[in-house]
């Protein structure tokens, strides 16, 4: 683990740097505070360990400049130093440090010091970790691994912005599985989930680094293209209900004679685009996908309606 020392008195240093490598730390040093802070603008270390006392800036004031600061991870901070007394114990934990210990300091105590510092740090690790984990939960929706509806919504509204901002083109592609139901009623849930995962993985397959898909509903899923056209966003769409078509879900089929069959998934699509250079709401955006997509299941379904 990297430990930064500050520590302008080159003898203390020397000494401190030779107790922590022996403790298998790898040691950065720092002359005062400012050179400590312009090395952790430059690297990540999480382990601290400064003197009061030092030129330019002190380590007090390093420490409250490390806490005013929105750093990308917890930086545990010690203070070693000779300045002794409750006084200065206090103002030193008051000002952000996590311990504070006294020169001339004891190895086998310091070493024990660092090691509740790791141990906190760990600890940090692993509930950031546990919240990454749940928060990517809350976008996803579960069977697909899609967006779920308010990931996507979140999303959409601030690329609707940025597209007006811009003055760019945002094309929005409403999708739904024809005869969903009926799917589920003579092959059951499980083909149904399958018919949604094969759709799924094919609008994943044909997204570009920008687009994003989320599931909106039951069968019905929706796909945001920046800076597409409405034509553009229309030959999407008509790629996509072909590759879902042509996909063939394999099936067995019991009342058939027991023989395996595939089935074939068709879809209908609804396109709606903003327009450069108009206003709308987000809303307006996904209600005129939506028209379309009627249109496109009343015209007999499998089909792109733009
Ligand atoms: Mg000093």
């Amino acid at each position: 683990m990297e430990v930064l020392i500050v520590e302008d008195d080159p003898i203390s240093l020397k000494l401190l740097s030779g107790t922590l490598s022996q403790l298998n730390y790898e040691v950065i040093e720092a002359k005062n505070g400012v050179e400590a802070w312009q090395i952790l603008q430059q690297r990540t270390i999480r382990l601290v360990i400064t003197d009061w006392v030092m030129p330019e800036m002190d380590g007090i004031t390093l420490t409250r400049l490390i806490r005013e600061t929105e750093m990308t991870g917890y930086i545990y901070i010690i203070i070693l130093t000779g300045r002794q007394g409750i006084e200065n114990i206090v103002d030193g934990l008051d000002a952000g440090a996590d311990d504070y210990l006294i020169k001339p300091f004891n190895p086998k105590e310091l070493s024990s010091r660092l090691h509740i510092g790791a141990r906190i740090l760990d600890l940090e690790q692993r509930l950031k970790g546990a919240y990454e984990r749940m928060y990517e939960l809350a976008m996803h929706d579960e069977l697909t691994g899609l967006w779920n509806r308010r990931a996507f919504y979140t999303h959409a509204q601030s690329e609707l912005e940025r597209s007006e901002r811009m003055v760019h083109a945002l094309s929005i592609l409403l999708l739904d599985i024809d005869h969903f139901k009926l799917v589920n009623d003579r092959f059951g849930h499980l083909v149904g989930d399958r018919a949604l995962i094969m759709v799924a993985d094919t609008i994943a397959k044909n997204l570009r680094s920008y687009d994003r898909a989320g599931r909106w509903g039951g069968e019905e899923f929706i796909i945001l293209l920046p800076e597409t056209s409405l034509n553009e966003a229309a030959e999407i769409a008509e790629r996509l209900r072909i590759q879902v078509m042509n996909a063939r879900l394999p099936v067995h089929v019991e009342d058939q004679d027991n023989f395996d069959d595939e089935l074939r998934i068709e879809i209908s699509l609804g396109v709606a685009t903003l327009n450069l250079g108009s206003s709308v709401s987000l809303d307006q955006l996904f209600n005129a996908a939506d028209e379309m997509l009627y249109l496109a299941k009343k015209q007999g379904r499998n089909r792109v309606c733009y």
